[in-house]
């Protein structure tokens, strides 16, 4: 007998048919006499819905009523689903995140999970009852309703698995696996059988919506045994798995694209030691993340342009900080939505040269300019132009030998 959480996304569960088709999934797992948690998203395209009566009905932005709010659709699959078990003979019940309780902090939008009640989902469980909880919802210290971020069910799934020592926690999704690129936009992507946690991470941040940056975070720091797979195919999906289980290593294993980032460049700054501190120090206590950064100094040295992208959401924001601080001298500040980055991931870069070389060669031969470079030891990413966002996706994935035959 394993201890098995899965988890199912919006479109997983779209309508009832789709729940059913759920339900009939987790019997199978109970026929095998496995315990099953079982974790539902809101049905595809509510959250947004959700999302857009809350900015339509007032600009104030309250985050906690925010989450009471976004938070609705998982109860009602929750409940759904719960049923659909019932009807077919499984003995099922439905939670919200607040009865298990997850605890969270009170960063309302993207709350982080600090303590998960696991007593009576044990006990359910060892009675044989089939636990269907509300994915992406917890509860504050102040007994608010706390949401973890868009995609947080897999968190949320993730997170419990962690905490009851669960054999598997399988991610069912609308494609097959985790895939060398968005198979949506690059009709060649193949779907990878394996993928270490370190590159998984770097996909999921770097745009790879396919999991929630942070579930990967906590698979990798708790040891749990993720697979993404299909709810619509009975093929076997991808493992995210230790470096040491993966035999024969690409040197890069996946390419990914965002668009939901903007660039500030501040012309003509004066250069003086200390000024990058403060730019960061202000937008930090802003509590805007920035992510790629270059700086430039004019010849004679006098003078640098500084460039670096914050989230789209942040650029207001960001524009505001920067033109009420006085003591920073600068000509101008120029901004640009329309660009995306694209990164090459893979841990085999590690020990091969010229990764990043025959990436430029291929923007290059595309005539694709490059406007801001960041590297890590396991990947490369660019900043272009949004308007080229998929020829370059799709010649980088030729490039690195990708492209399914
Ligand atoms: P769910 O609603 O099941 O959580 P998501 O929409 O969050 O599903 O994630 C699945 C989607 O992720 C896929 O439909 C696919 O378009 C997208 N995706 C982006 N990059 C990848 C990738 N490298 N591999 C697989 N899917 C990807
Ligand atoms: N329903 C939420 C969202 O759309 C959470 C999730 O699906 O994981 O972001
Ligand atoms: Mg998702």
């Amino acid at each position: 007998m394993a201890r098995i959480v899965m988890k199912f996304g919006g479109t997983s569960v779209a309508d009832l048919d789709c729940i059913r088709n759920v339900a009939q999934r987790v019997k199978k797992e109970t026929a095998n006499n496995n315990q099953v948690v079982v974790f539902v998203s809101a049905m595809a395209g509510t959250t947004d819905q959700l999302v857009k009566w809350v900015e339509q009905i007032s600009p104030l932005n309250d985050a906690r009523e925010y989450d009471m709010v976004v938070s609705s659709g998982e109860q009602i699959t929750a409940g759904l689903l719960a049923l659909a078990l019932q009807d077919s003979g499984v003995p099922a019940r439905s939670w919200l995140g607040w009865q298990i309780p997850f605890k969270t902090n009170k960063m309302h939008g993207a709350a982080r999970i600090d303590k998960i009640g696991t007593d009576e989902i044990t006990k359910r469980l060892e009675e044989g009852t089939v636990c269907v909880i509300a994915g992406f919802q917890g509860i504050s210290d102040d007994n608010r309703i706390t949401t973890l971020g868009r995609g947080g069910t897999d968190t949320s799934a993730v997170a419990l698995a962690a905490a009851l020592n669960a054999d598997r926690c399988d991610i069912y999704t609308d494609v097959e696996g985790v895939y060398t690129a968005d198979p949506r936009i690059v009709p060649k992507a193949q779907k990878l059988d394996k993928i270490t946690y370190e590159e998984m991470l770097e996909l999921a941040s770097l745009g790879a919506k396919i999991l929630q940056t942070r579930s990967v975070a906590m698979a990798m720091s708790h040891k749990v045994r993720v697979q993404v797979l299909s709810s619509f195919t009975n093929k076997p999906g991808t493992m995210v798995v230790d470096e040491d289980e993966i035999v024969e290593k690409q040197i890069v294993s996946g390419i990914t694209y965002a668009k939901d980032e903007a660039k500030v460049t501040l012309v003509g700054v004066h250069n003086t030691p200390g000024i990058a501190s403060e730019v960061f120090i202000l937008l930090a206590d802003g509590n805007i993340n920035v992510d790629m950064i270059i700086q430039n100094e004019t010849q004679d040295g006098k003078k640098t342009d500084l460039t670096f992208t914050v989230a789209e959401k942040d650029l207001g924001k960001a524009q505001n900080i920067l033109k009420s601080a006085t003591n920073i001298h600068h000509e101008a500040i120029i901004t640009d939505k329309n660009v995306a980055k694209i990164s090459v991931i893979g841990v085999g870069m590690r020990s091969h040269a010229g990764v990043a070389a025959s990436m430029f060669k291929t923007l290059a031969d595309k005539r694709i300019n490059i406007q801001v470079i960041s590297t890590s030891e396991i990947k490369i990413s660019v900043l272009i132009d949004a308007e080229y966002t998929e020829l370059a996706v799709r010649a980088l994935h030729t490039t690195y030998g990708l492209d399914a035959q």
